[in-house]
């Protein structure tokens, strides 16, 4: 997979590459330099050099850039779907809706950083009431962002998006497998902000990956599976340098016994299927109430029953982007079936050598791999319980925390709230993420740190308290002047203020 380019100059190393492949076919779609330590490191410094410009911008102007951006992919929508397409494999329709989910966020960012972020009264407090209280958010410099390939837009959106709102510089390391998209979004950013270095892109392996890691970064978000997260954080701990971090889950989907059974199955299809199952918040367990549980079944089955894979654009379903996943796949569906779960549609025959036909499986034993790791395949594990007590309990007895969806017409939010996960959506599918006001990640081995919202943008911050006197104090506490009569009155206000018995209405 890789080759060397000529040097440039007589001076210069050759510069290593690899290639960008189409997955539905393996034919080659580009070819993209691998970024040395030395020219992540380079990266870095002129993105250092741009954030005194950027970070120094008002909020109003850093926004009118991000939303000039913003109409540019607008305007070309069609252009980044086609590079997505050719580098991810999925359907051109599939790859236009993740882009448009992040020109939204790109949106929400540059118009809401100023009130998140701009500096905030605070309640001082009866003790320290003569001092005017601060709190303001400042950017933290360059952060570093590495993606997957599952969502090349869409995901390393969500902290390229708000740490640039932020007022920080970013360096953006992409997937080996989708470096086309990486390089397509740096590209047009440089036209909107004249070439400076506010977003650039490195290409590359693990190994850049890593460099990024242990760069002279502010801050690490790292999408991707959670040994690669271990990695990173392993890596950012040399030089304390904080990191995010978006892994892997195992989403459950909950049908309750008066739930809309065509839509709760509708969900769990496009959930579990849509990008051939390569989603991180994808649906890979369903749970549903035993007395609705045939009725259920026939209706998925029903709906499934024209779903398929392959390159045509009659499919729905694009190949599996990353070829070693297709082996792990099929050792989750072989391990359900040797364990006793019933094939209902597709199962290990499934597995081709590049697309997994859609498969359904029940009754899959809470002990097998299908149900305890993350799969990343079109399939579905879907067995009956006999109350939604069982339903959360199973749904939260996993290494995992990222999302869900609870199907109920009574019971939809008291289920939702004793899910243990990051988000969770009721009477539809993973409606959160299109929410940009809300934040998004995980719990446990899906991560920690969220990106979107109001704390996806301080996530990109670091806050900064400022108190301002306004008036002598009263009683002068942080003096060695203060005397035993001074020490009497404090005694005697605190328990006038939190002396007494008081219950919180
Ligand atoms: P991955 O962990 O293989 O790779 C992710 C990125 O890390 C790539 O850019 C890769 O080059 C880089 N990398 C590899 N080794 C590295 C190292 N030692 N140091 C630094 N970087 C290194 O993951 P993937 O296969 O690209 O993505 C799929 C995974 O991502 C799934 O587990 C999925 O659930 C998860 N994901 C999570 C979210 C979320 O928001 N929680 C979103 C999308 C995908």
């Amino acid at each position: 997979m890789t080759a060397t380019l000529e040097p440039t100059t007589a001076h210069d190393a050759p510069t290593k590459t690899f290639e960008s492949l189409n997955p539905s076919n393996g034919d080659v779609v580009g070819v993209y330099p691998i970024a040395d330590k030395a020219a992540v490191d380079a990266a870095v410094a002129r993105a250092r050099a741009a954030a005194s410009w950027w970070g120094a911008l008002t909020f109003a102007e850093r926004a009118e850039h991000l939303l000039t951006w913003r109409s540019v992919i607008t305007r070309r929508i069609a252009q980044l779907a086609e590079v997505s397409h050719r580098e991810t494999g999925k359907p051109h329709s599939d790859a236009q809706i993740e882009i448009i989910l992040a020109i939204d966020h790109i949106a929400w960012a540059a118009k809401h950083a100023k009130k998140v972020l701009g500096p905030q009264k605070v309640g001082s407090g009866l003790l320290m009431a003569n001092q005017a209280a601060t709190v303001e958010y400042h950017a933290l410099g360059v952060v570093g962002v590495i993606g997957p390939w599952n969502y090349p837009v869409f995901t390393p959106m969500g902290s390229i998006a708000y740490a640039l709102a932020a007022g920080n510089t970013v360096v953006f390391k992409p997937s080996e497998y989708t470096p086309g998209v990486g390089q397509w979004l740096a590209d047009t950013f440089s036209e909107v902000v004249h070439g400076r270095a506010v977003l650039q892109v490195v290409t590359g392996l693990g190994d850049t990956g890593n460099a990024l890691c242990v760069a002279d970064v502010d801050k690490l978000a790292f999408t991707g599976s959670g040994a690669t997260g271990k990695k990173v954080m392993a890596a950012c701990a040399q030089n304390l340098t904080p990191v995010i971090i978006e892994a892997g889950g195992k989403d459950s989907l909950i049908v309750d016994e008066d739930a809309d059974l065509a839509k709760a199955a509708e969900a769990a299809l496009w959930g579990g299927m849509s990008n051939a199952g390569q989603t991180c918040i994808g649906t890979e367990r369903v749970y549903v109430h035993e007395k609705v549980f045939d009725s259920f079944m026939k209706e998925i089955t029903e709906q499934a029953k024209d779903l398929r894979a392959g390159s045509d654009p009659g499919a729905k379903i694009g190949p599996i982007t990353m070829p070693s996943q297709l082996k792990i796949i099929k050792s989750h569906l072989d391990d359900a079936v040797a364990k006793g779960a019933r094939v209902v549609m597709g199962g290990p025959d499934a597995v081709g050598e590049r697309f997994v036909q859609p498969t359904i499986l029940t009754h899959v034993p809470e002990d097998s791999t299908e149900i305890t790791e993350e799969t990343f395949g079109p399939t579905l594990a879907i067995n009956p319980v006999k109350s939604m007590d069982e339903a959360v309990e199973l749904t939260n007895a996993t290494q995992y925390g990222l999302a869900g969806a609870v199907f109920s017409k009574k019971n939809g939010m008291d289920i939702a709230r004793r899910i243990r996960s990051g988000m969770t959506s009721v009477n539809s599918i993973i409606a959160f993420a299109a929410v940009p006001g809300l934040p998004f990640g995980g719990v446990g081995q899906s991560g920690f740190g969220r990106i979107h919202g109001p704390d996806g943008l301080r996530e990109f911050t670091y806050a900064h308290a400022i108190t301002r006197q306004k008036f002598k104090p009263l009683m002068m506490l942080t003096s060695f002047s203060r005397d035993a009569k001074t020490d009497g009155k404090i005694a005697q206000l605190i328990t006038v203020l939190h002396g007494g018995k008081q219950t919180l209405k």
